[in-house]
């Protein structure tokens, strides 16, 4: 009975260290007491998802967990020490299981690792990094984790990448999918970047190098309206491409790295309409659809064929399809080491890229269509900014996901959602939240993002959020409304939005609102700041508090010229990087106008004349200012 009862704590002893506690609901508990596994001899990838889990989950339990080389215990088993079957994965897929009540987390590719180890943290342990100061961790004895966990994910794109300010932190790109070498230095145990070696756009100039055959060989340059010129080169000259050529391999025997998942070297028209139109050019065009992309295709294809042909295999190369080259060509395919890149600058970004009622996306949509049929490698840069008034509300927050669906659904491999790159000198809108829907959207298209904007809503703007949110849904319901229905990225004020005297005083109070209920001192300036974005509009369309019935509206307008340059807002627009800080006429120009006004121009003499006393004598010409004037009783 003795030696029965001995083999029977044994027995119970050996099913508690191999099995770990279920809890009620088929969920493992997940504690302090874990260990992470990794494999004998880790790889940079294995390494760094461990120390990812590790110092993460000290945060959440107070104690450290253990990294250890051989099973024992309960614990999470990372890269090859894993039993997760990635095999069917693409590359930098992941996949987290719960198997033998053990998590396992596998992954493939240089990205694949991290990323499923960033999911683990923000699927059971709560931690979201939703801008680069505002990363919520939870505190926890212990953590439930479903016995039947099994999360596979493939990427939705092999490119992803946008120049908000958050997404140029490390750790906000690899919480939330970000991977473009352009804005972000990742580290190699994460994957490192996908990176464009030498240009990022624009490049045909210097590969071809046009204009240093200029005097020795003028054949070389594009022959646009009967002259030579240095503005482009002619694509169908074979000394041009062999040139190109030889600078691309130039560029890929210095950078070229065999570990990274692609690297990419740009071919790309230069920023002009100046393209060749010589006899032997126009023929080729003539006869693949009579459109300009047709000798381009031909150029890039057969510089792919060489990088190919040299060995890099991992190499794509990128060109545009940009202004004239924007339509497909017909009988000629781009090779598949060959990326087109489509750009959406003359699009509406009030209605979706497939709504077949909007006139400004109907062209763009076809130019996709075409092009997803004939190219396996679609890359697209988009607009999301207003970049002639940056600080005013850019409405697009309603079109963000499901553009991101139909680049996805039609063979789009990579996206650059281009925003306010300028944004460390002009910050005064929603970039922070645009920032995370787009990265959430490049991550998982079909992810729920109502649910992810309200938490990011939430978190950085605290408890009075929902008044924000309603602020945003009021704007986009009043966007466009008296121009022609559509939203381009270069709209006016009054343009953009007309909000009547009752909206205004209730979007008003919907500010006022949220910044009562302000935690702490980091909620309260960004919801100034994002409140800047309502007081540019109000100020350039002479509304609320700067309405010209106001005798105050004087003051009210140096006081927000005061606001931006305590927020460091210097820009009020990306051209020519004007500062608007040496306007003299603050007090005299509605917003909008700021950058026009300098000091010793002779218009801005008048200005200032004539408005010193129309200010004097405003308090005598308002019933506001007679009132105050009267009684010393502001109405
Ligand atoms: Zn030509
Ligand atoms: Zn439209």
């Amino acid at each position: 009975m003795k030696k029965f009862l001995s083999v029977l704590l044994v027995l119970c002893m050996c099913v508690s260290s191999a099995l770990p506690v279920f809890a009620r609901g088929g969920a493992i508990i997940l504690d302090g007491t874990w260990s992470i596994l990794v494999p004998q001899e880790p790889t940079q990838y294995e390494t760094f998802a461990a120390e990812k889990l590790r110092t993460e989950l000290s945060a959440v339990f107070g104690t450290e967990p253990a990294v250890i080389t051989s099973a024992q215990g309960s614990y999470i088993a990372v890269g090859s020490a894993s039993q997760a079957d990635v095999s069917e994965l693409s590359v930098n897929g992941y996949r987290i299981q719960v198997i033998d009540g053990n998590i396992h987390i596998g992954g493939t590719g240089v990205r694949g690792l991290s990323d499923g180890a960033y999911r683990f943290l923000e699927e059971f342990c709560g931690r979201k990094v939703y801008t680069y100061r505002n990363i919520e961790t939870a505190k926890a004895n212990s953590i439930s984790v479903p016995a039947d966990t099994d999360i596979v994910y493939n990427p939705f794109f092999e490119y992803t990448d946008t120049d908000w300010l958050s997404p140029c932190d490390a750790e906000y790109s690899l919480a939330n999918g970000l991977n473009g070498g352009t804005y972000r230095s990742l580290p190699a145990g994460a994957g490192g970047t996908v990176n464009y070696l030498g240009g990022f756009c624009h490049t045909m100039g210097t590969l071809c190098e046009t204009e240093a055959h200029k005097e020795s060989d003028p054949e070389q340059l594009a022959l646009h309206k009967g002259e030579r010129t240095t503005d482009q080169p002619c694509l169908t000259n074979p000394d041009v491409l062999k040139i190109a050529t030889a600078n691309v391999l130039r560029l890929l025997e210095a950078k070229y790295d065999p570990q990274a998942s692609v690297q990419i070297v740009s071919v790309t028209q230069n920023d002009n309409y100046h393209y060749c139109e010589c006899d032997r050019c126009k023929e080729y065009e003539k006869a693949h659809g009579g459109v300009q992309s047709a000798t381009m295709i031909n150029f890039v294809n057969q510089i792919a064929d060489a990088v190919k042909a040299a060995g890099y295999d991992n190499a794509a190369i990128d060109t545009f399809a940009y202004q004239y080259t924007r339509q497909a060509p017909t009988g000629i395919v781009p090779r598949d080491n060959v990326i087109v890149r489509l750009c959406t600058i003359e699009c509406c970004f009030r209605h979706t890229l497939d709504d077949s009622k909007c006139s400004r996306n109907v062209a763009l949509m076809k130019d996709l269509n075409d092009w997803s049929k004939i190219c396996k490698r679609i890359y697209v840069w988009d607009y999301t900014t207003n970049y002639s008034n940056t600080c005013l509300v850019f409405p697009d927050f309603n079109v963000i996901q499901r553009n991101i669906q139909v680049f996805y659904e039609n063979n789009v491999k990579g996206v650059y959602e281009e925003g306010n790159y300028y944004i460390r000198s002009c910050n005064a809108e929603f970039g922070e939240l645009r920032a995370y829907m787009i990265s959430r959207c490049l991550q998982n298209p079909y992810c729920d993002l109502e649910n992810e904007t309200d938490g990011f809503l939430a978190s950085y703007y605290g408890p009075g959020w929902e008044n924000i949110k309603k602020i945003l849904d009021m704007h986009i319901e009043n966007a466009c409304k008296t121009n022609d229905g559509h939203l381009s990225i270069g709209e006016g004020p009054t343009a953009s939005f007309s909000f009547n005297n009752k909206q205004i005083a209730e979007i008003n109070d919907l500010w006022k609102n949220a910044k009562s209920e302000a935690n702490d001192d980091l909620q309260l300036e960004n919801i100034c700041r994002s409140e800047l974005s309502w007081r540019f509009w109000k100020g350039s369309a002479n509304k609320g508090e700067f309405s010209l019935l106001n005798p105050e509206r004087f003051n009210e307008r140096q006081k927000l010229f005061d606001d931006f340059k305590a927020f460091d807002v210097i820009m009020l627009n990306e051209g020519g990087y004007n500062d608007y800080l040496d306007c003299a006429c603050v007090r005299y120009a509605p917003v909008n106008e700021w950058n026009m006004y300098e000091e010793d121009e002779s218009g801005t003499q008048a200005r200032l004349f004539f408005c010193k006393i129309l200010e004097a004598l405003t308090p005598f010409l308002t019933l506001n200012g007679l009132l105050y004037n009267l009684f010393g009783v502001k109405p």
